[in-house]
C-alpha cells in the first residue's frame, strides 16, 4: 500500500481546470519529484494534498485511509506537513517561536517536543545560533531551513516541499538539497515540487511530469534524467 495515493484528482479555479484528473503514488521512504513548467499545476497539487484547496473530483488516501474530506489542520495531525513556496515564516516571531508553532497540533509533552527541537538544531545548526532572531531578518536560505524545521516539528510522515530552491544561490541550493536527502534518509517520505528539475531528479527515486493539469510522464528519476524529451523540455540540454 502506498503511503499517499492520489486518484483522479481534479481542481478548478472558477472556470480554469488546473488539475484534470491526476493520479500518483508516494511510497513510504521515497522522494517523489513533481516537475513541470510554470502553471502546470504543481503548487495546486501540493495545496490540495495538504487540504488547503477544495477538490472538484477524485480522492486522496493516506496509508489506505480516505482523507479527501479531512481539513488541513487535521491532516497535519495525521502526518502531512507542507513547506510553502516562498517559505512564509512568521517574520515577527523569533526562530524558536516559529519552530514551536510547528509543534502546535501535537499533544506530546514539552519534554518530547524539546527533544525534537534539539534534533532540528542538530540538523540546522544555523537555526540554533539564531534562535532568538526575528525570522523576518533571516537570509533566504536560513528562512528555507526554518520553514523546513518548522514543518518537521509536526513530525510528518510525509513532507511536502514547494520550490525549496527558489531564489537561492547555487551553493545554497546544493546545501538545501543535501538537507532534503538527509531528512529522507532519517525516515521522512518527501513529495518535492521543483522548477529545478535537474536537482530534483538527482535526489528523487521517482518523478511525475505535470503538463497543464495532466501527468504527461512518470518513471524512475534516474531514467527520466536521461530521457531526451525531458532533457530538452526541462533540463535545458
Ligand atoms: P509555478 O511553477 O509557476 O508555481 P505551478 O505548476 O505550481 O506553477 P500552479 O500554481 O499550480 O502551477 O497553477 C496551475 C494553474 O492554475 C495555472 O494556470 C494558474 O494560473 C492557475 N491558478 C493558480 N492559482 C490560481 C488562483 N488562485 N486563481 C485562478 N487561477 C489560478
Amino acid at each position: 500500500m502506498a503511503l499517499l495515493e492520489v486518484k483522479n484528482l481534479e481542481v478548478n479555479y472558477g472556470m480554469i481546470k488546473a488539475l484534470k484528473g491526476i493520479s500518483f503514488e508516494v511510497n513510504e521512504g521515497e522522494i517523489i519529484a513533481l516537475i513541470g513548467a510554470n502553471g502546470a499545476g504543481k503548487t495546486t497539487t501540493l495545496h490540495t494534498v495538504s487540504g488547503i484547496l477544495p477538490k472538484a473530483g477524485g480522492n486522496i488516501y493516506l496509508e489506505g485511509k480516505d482523507i479527501t474530506k479531512i481539513p488541513a489542520h487535521k491532516l497535519v495531525q495525521l502526518g502531512i506537513s507542507q513547506v510553502p513556496e516562498g517559505r512564509r515564516v512568521f517574520s515577527q516571531m523569533t526562530v524558536l517561536e516559529n519552530l514551536k508553532m510547528g509543534a502546535f497540533t501535537r499533544k506530546d509533552k514539552d519534554s518530547v517536543i524539546d527533544k525534537d527541537l534539539k534534533d532540528i538544531y542538530a540538523r540546522f545548526p544555523r537555526l540554533e545560533e539564531r534562535k532568538n532572531q526575528m525570522a523576518g531578518t533571516l537570509s533566504g536560505g536560513e528562512q528555507q531551513m526554518l520553514a523546513m524545521g518548522r514543518a518537521l516539528m509536526s513530525k510528518p510522515k510525509i513532507l511536502l516541499l514547494d520550490e525549496p530552491s527558489m531564489g537561492l544561490s547555487p551553493i545554497l541550493v546544493s546545501e538545501i538539497f543535501d538537507i532534503i536527502k538527509s531528512i529522507n534518509e532519517s525516515g521522512t517520505t518527501i513529495l518535492l515540487v521543483e522548477q529545478n528539475a535537474k536537482k530534483a531528479l538527482s535526489i528523487a527515486n521517482r518523478a511525475y511530469v505535470l503538463e497543464t493539469g495532466n501527468i504527461a510522464m512518470s518513471g524512475d528519476a534516474s531514467e527520466l534524467i536521461n530521457d531526451d524529451n525531458i532533457k530538452k523540455a526541462y533540463l535545458g540540454e
